[in-house]
């Protein structure tokens, strides 16, 4: 009896059967453009192996307008037809079925031949779109369609038609970008009119038996968006169009309201899915910030959809389904919505691929084959560097120890996890204790390793980490400062606080100086402190209200020395919230300052190299986060023995450390020994 009946439940559409509840959701990796159709049938096929019940790609331009950026890669010619047969058939043959998303970015589009329903630039896009006339709108229906007649014989079992986030068939089903007065604009019933005669054109071209899932923006959360009752309206009729599936869409790419990052609680948004169910007889899939089997398995339990959506899940572990279905959903490697290694690459240009599983997208080229001759591994420090190594080196035969002088394993994970809107860690550092016993790795805690200790081991992997840098403010030792260990330890902290250091850590510090409260961990909270309302008495579900945090009990100053925005650096796709966030809890965030002298009352600071302008920042407790540096104190003992040594992560190099580089360099290096 499996612990997730409804998950693993097959759902019949008439003409096929998916092997369970499971979507693999649509997400941009990159691999298409890169040509090398080996890889792309690889990383397809290894999630299709892992158990998805249906794969949707990401998405692919129906033309060269509607491309999300130049060259964006699309079915264009009968060569793409047979590098996407190579795609389709390593799915079959490896039991999966795949759909492909067709995806039109209209004024998302970065080019400057970009088109939408009127001439309204984005605030995402430099470019301002050309209105399109009725030419130019039979012109993409046209190319939407073919794009779908392509997929088809290209193998694929069905498409997925993007008509959420924001992207051109959501634009013109609001007056926010639709301002026309023809018959494809005004009335609901003109606005939806292009996005159903897609569906309906789609529908005649491809035949009955073939996939086609529409995903439908239920919630818009921008000015003027829709209504519920536009929704249900929209939904019945692409139904009555010849839809098999209905996705859900949440949030335009514009919106200021965080949808899928790691402080968005897990299915914050299965209710917005839950309001259409019963209003059409086709399957409604649910989606967002679902990462678990049992989050999954309970969406579906109590109703709120036929089926779920999970895109990054699938980043971080292929084989999510088939682990489930196994009974060890302990092992699934969990994505932590930190987008860093995912969206950050794609808006990056870079590939993507996944913080806790460097392999992502790397399939064919970072692999890690069992060993001929096994050797005695030893790794020092069992954060994510040194666990990464271990489990993977285990995993290919060797045997490994892993010496960690704490009680417990995951490292710098165990302080972030303290950080309200961080609660994700927790889940990985359980993952990596799980995988490291699961692997045979002998775990030896509480034991600081000696060079003695490490004499007799075929290979040594330092992973020691790093130690805060000690910024020499004159009158730190004061009773005031603390470093931020000592905060999120527990450490006693004053009202008022002066933060030194606007890095990830100090933000994250100056997060929980500022929130008793989780909203992470309470959803209608959640809500109201960013303002979501119900949209069917919210035009595009924002509460008339507005964001309403909950104020903090504490003032915070947060400080750092560069003459630029505080949280600049921060990731690219979540920055803005961590500003956001401490913004409404009234955090103030300075840039070019000096620190001169930290006194009984508080800190001195100055601006500029001539140091002008000298005031004191009144406050009870200042906390140092102000970088870090490696700790190779071992490491230097084993030098002086003769000892040779690996280092990674933080040990190898502490600056712009983060996880996502300490666990890609420990695979890297396990995958060579
Ligand atoms: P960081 O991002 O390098 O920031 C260090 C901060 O300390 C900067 O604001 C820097 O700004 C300041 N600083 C550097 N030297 C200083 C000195 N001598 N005196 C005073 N201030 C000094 O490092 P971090 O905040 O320690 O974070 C460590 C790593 O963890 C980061 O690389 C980050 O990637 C990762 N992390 C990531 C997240 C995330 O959300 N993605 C969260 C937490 C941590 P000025 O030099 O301008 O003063
Ligand atoms: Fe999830 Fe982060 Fe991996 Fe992206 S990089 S898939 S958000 S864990």
């Amino acid at each position: 009896m499996t612990a997730y009946p409804h998950l693993l439940a097959p759902l019949d559409l008439g003409f096929v059967t998916l092997r369970n509840r499971v979507l693999m959701g649509s997400m941009h990796t990159g691999l298409e453009e890169t040509r090398d159709w080996n890889r792309v049938a690889e990383f397809y096929a290894a999630r299709a192996r892992g158990g998805a019940g249906l794969i949707v790609t990401g998405g692919m331009a129906p033309n060269r307008e509607g491309g999300v950026f130049p060259g964006a890669a699309g079915l264009f010619t009968d060569q793409d037809i047979a590098n996407h047969r190579v795609v389709t058939d390593r799915v079959h043959d490896n039991g999966g079925l795949i759909a492909m998303q067709i995806l039109h970015a209209g004024r998302y589009a970065y080019g400057k031949d970009c088109v939408a329903p009127s001439a309204v630039k984005s605030p995402i896009s430099p470019f301002t779109p050309t209105e399109l006339d009725e030419d130019g709108i039979e012109k993409q229906i046209a190319d939407i369609v073919t794009a779908a007649v392509r997929a088809q014989s290209a193998g694929y079992d069905g498409v997925e038609i993007m008509g959420s986030e924001g992207y051109f068939l959501n634009q013109f089903l609001v007056t926010h970008t639709n301002r026309r007065t023809d018959r494809w604009g005004g009335s609901y019933e003109n606005r939806m009119r292009l996005p159903v005669e897609v569906v309906r054109r789609v529908r005649a071209a491809v035949g009955p038996n073939f996939i086609l899932i529409y995903r439908l923006s239920m919630i818009d959360l921008i000015p003027n968006g829709s209504t519920h009752q536009e929704v249900v309206t929209l939904a019945k009729a692409v139904e009555a169009a010849g839809a098999t599936i209905i996705n859900t869409g949440i949030g335009w790419h514009e919106a200021r309201i965080p949808t899928i990052a790691t402080s968005v609680p897990r299915r914050a948004f299965a209710w917005v899915t839950q309001k259409l169910m019963g209003q059409v007889s086709i399957p409604v899939v649910t989606s967002n910030r679902i990462n678990t089997p049992d989050v999954g398995e309970a969406v579906l339990a109590e109703g709120c959809a036929d089926m779920i959506s999970m895109a990054r899940p699938f980043l971080a572990d292929p084989d999510f389904v088939a682990k489930a279905a196994k009974g060890q959903a302990h092992l699934i490697a969990p994505c932590i919505a930190c987008n860093q290694a995912c969206l950050d690459h794609t808006f990056g240009g870079k590939l993507t691929s996944c913080l806790v599983n460097p392999r992502a997208c790397h399939e064919t080229e970072l692999t890690l084959p069992e060993v001929a001759v096994v050797k005695h591994v030893a790794v020092v420090g069992a954060g994510p560097a040194g666990l990464s190594a271990a489990i993977a080196a285990a995993g290919r035969g060797h045997r490994v120890t892993i010496f960690e002088r704490s009680g417990q394993v995951g490292g710098q994970l165990n302080l972030a996890k303290q950080v309200p809107g961080k609660e994700e860690f927790h889940g990985l550092v359980d993952w990596f204790a799980a995988s490291a016993a699961d692997a045979g790795v002998e775990v030896r805690l509480n034991t600081a390793a000696t060079a003695d200790m490490l004499s007799g081991f075929d290979e040594v992997i330092i992973a020691t980490g790093v130690t805060p840098r000690d910024p020499g403010i004159p009158g730190q030792d004061g009773g005031n400062v603390l470093s931020y260990i000592d905060v999120l330890r527990g450490a006693e902290v004053g009202e008022r606080v002066v933060v030194i250091g606007a890095g990830g850590i100090g933000f994250d510090v100056s997060e929980f100086l500022t929130t008793d409260h989780s909203p992470t961990t309470d959803l209608p909270e959640w809500l109201r402190e960013w303002g979501v309302g119900d949209p069917a008495e919210a035009r595009g579900g924002l509460s008339a209200a507005g964001p309403q945090p909950t104020p903090s009990r504490r003032q915070v100053t947060l400080l750092q020395r560069k003459a630029e925005k505080p949280g600049k650096r921060l990731g690219k796709t979540t920055g803005w919230i961590h500003r956001a966030a401490l913004q409404m809890k009234g955090v103030t965030m300075r840039g070019g300052v000096n620190y001169d002298r930290i006194t009984d009352e508080g800190l001195w600071i100055s601006q500029g190299a001539a140091k002008e302008n000298p005031e004191l920042i009144v406050c009870d407790t200042i906390v140092l986060c102000a970088g870090q540096l490696s700790d190779r104190t071992l490491a230097d003992a084993l030098a002086d023995r003769g000892i040779a040594c690996h280092f990674i992560g933080g040990a190898d190099v502490a600056a712009e450390l983060d996880a996502k580089r300490a666990i890609d360099q420990g695979t890297r290096l396990a995958a060579v020994l």
